[in-house]
């Protein structure tokens, strides 16, 4: 009978980028580690591995609790080393893909820091997985599940507070969760130029199906180019149906594996736990084929999840490093703000004095609040980090007079000659069948050199997440029959994005011309 790939592979106690290697060397086709394989390829990879001995042994190592930075490198395993192990006589085809599996998925990772070459050399580090969808679906709930099952406890009366982040330790290894729910939080980090998320979870509640924030959830993570894994929540309920998600995703163009897709969906309760193990099963398997690595020997770069300020300790920031470690006593620099570590603590509240890469630490040092999102770099010593921020300071001044002394160009006012180009739109009208006759219309309009590109359409009024997401992708909000809320224009008007309301569907129409010859020719 026909197996799953992943199954097979956790039956061989082979790592999946390595089972992936080996059908790609028999050239069998797959989606991604959910697909089905024949019974004669079973065999035939059965042979390949006994003959060759590379059962691994090390995938269900547990992680160690309160894991040191690099403790789920190792916990982990590394798939390219064991593939060029000189005793396997590789039988199926060269050593060191493990990139390639990765691209055979429906999943998109995000731009990596590091060069192929240099790729195999650089540890693995744990994924960062943020948790979004529509408010009252469970993102809450799922998220204190895991962190209740899975957070190793700290010494007696120890009380986790809420920094951002935390970690948890699974059977694959270590998974840091971002722990602020929803795309906000999400799309406010990205909005300052910085990805954090490695995946994201979509949680739709099986009692509900798809709902706007849903919608929007997903045109998020599409946008930032973050794998998605759907987690349908509330299976306990007797009136749940996950049928209908399914068929309702399908709609979105995305088709959950059992239909012939690549979307990896998992029915979860946050009640029961049904499920959980399952979902972070899958979170694991997605990180390994994205091969995520960052080198913890590297030069240090960070992100911060979030900031406040503690009546007793003062400025207190939660930063995630992403490449390098960070130690007691570093410099750090944050836009033009510089600090020393004076002490860190991890998501679990310990002392620490050393943090690496995919690790979120509570950081108390910093002199100014950082503002979520704002990329964190190190400085060899005081006198660097002034450097750097003067540097900072002048070369934003620098672009500030550019930006207002700069001439166009003729390119820049015509826009680069014959490539394709994209108009970007959010659609927000009254209902849904407004919503379905504007996109009927757009979706005639596109030509060969200029798409139409609607990122997200949605009942009801903008919101401030539209307005972000449309500040990162350099989209116009259209609507109809709605208006934004005055706190949104403000926020648009900061952002510099464009919010246009319509109450005829033809002037909205008229304005979508504007924006596609707008790409074209310079209006005066
Ligand atoms: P959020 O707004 O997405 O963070 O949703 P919450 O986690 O706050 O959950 C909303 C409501 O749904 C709460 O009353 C939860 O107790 C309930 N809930 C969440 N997950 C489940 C589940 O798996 N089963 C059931 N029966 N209820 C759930």
């Amino acid at each position: 009978s026909k197996v799953r790939i992943y199954t097979l592979a956790k039956e061989l106690n082979l790592e999946n980028a390595r089972m992936l290697e080996i059908l790609d060397g028999l050239g069998v086709s797959y989606k991604s580690v959910s697909s089905t394989i024949e019974e004669d390829t079973v065999e035939l990879i059965k042979q390949i591995v006994a003959e060759e001995g590379t059962g691994s042994g090390d995938e269900v190592t547990q992680a160690p609790a309160a894991a040191p930075a690099d403790a789920p490198d190792t916990a982990k395993g590394d798939a390219a080393p064991q593939a060029s192990q000189p005793a396997a006589p590789a039988a199926a085809q060269p050593a060191a893909q493990a990139q390639a599996p990765a691209s055979a998925t429906a999943t998109q990772g995000r731009d990596d820091v590091v060069s192929d070459a240099s790729k195999a050399e650089i540890p693995h580090r744990a994924p960062v997985v943020t948790i979004m969808g529509h408010v009252d679906h469970g993102k809450t709930s799922l998220l204190d599940y895991i962190r209740k099952t899975k957070v190793a406890a700290k010494e007696a009366g120890g009380i986790t507070q809420h920094v951002g982040a935390f970690e948890a330790q699974t059977s694959k290894g270590r998974i840091v969760f971002i722990d602020t729910p929803g795309h906000e939080a999400f799309t406010t980090i990205r909005a300052r130029g910085a990805n954090v998320a490695d995946i994201a979870i979509i949680v739709i509640a099986a009692d509900d199906s798809l709902m706007p924030q849903t919608r929007e959830a997903i045109a998020h993570a599409q946008a930032a180019k973050v794998p998605m894994i759907i987690a349908i929540n509330k299976m306990d309920l007797p009136q749940a149906n996950p049928d209908k998600v399914k068929t309702d995703l399908t709609q979105l163009n995305l088709v959950p594996e059992e239909y012939g897709g690549d979307l990896i969906v998992v029915p979860v309760s946050a009640k029961t736990g049904e499920g959980v193990e399952d979902l972070l099963e899958y979170i694991s398997l997605n990180a390994e084929l994205e091969d995520l690595r960052a080198d913890p020997k590297g030069t240090f770069a960070g992100v911060v999840i979030e900031g406040r300020v503690d009546k007793q300790s003062g400025v207190l920031a939660t930063v995630m490093v992403q490449e390098g470690t960070l130690h007691v006593g570093d410099f750090l620099v944050v836009g033009e703000n510089y600090g020393k570590i004076k002490a860190m603590t991890d998501s679990a509240g310990g002392r620490i004095k050393e943090a690496g890469p995919s690790t979120p630490v509570q950081i108390l040092g910093f002199s100014e609040v950082p503002t979520s999102g704002e990329k964190v770099s190190s400085a060899k010593n005081e006198h660097a980090a002034r450097d750097l921020i003067a540097t900072r300071a002048s070369d934003r001044r620098d672009t500030e007079n550019a930006q207002v002394q700069r001439k166009l160009t003729l390119e820049e006012m015509m826009g680069p000659l014959s490539t394709v180009r994209t108009v970007n739109l959010i659609l927000r009208a009254d209902t849904q069948g407004s919503v379905e006759a504007i996109q009927g219309i757009l979706a005639r309009k596109e030509s060969e050199d200029i798409k139409i590109n609607v990122m997200l359409a949605g009942i009801g009024a903008p919101t401030e997440g539209d307005v972000l997401l449309a500040g990162t992708a350099e989209a116009t909000i259209l609507c109809f029959s709605v208006t934004a809320p005055g706190s949104v224009n403000k926020i648009a008007e900061n952002k510099g994005v464009d919010i246009k309301s319509f109450r005829i569907i033809y002037e909205l129409i008229d304005e979508v011309d504007r924006l596609m010859k707008g790409n074209i020719e310079p209006v005066f």
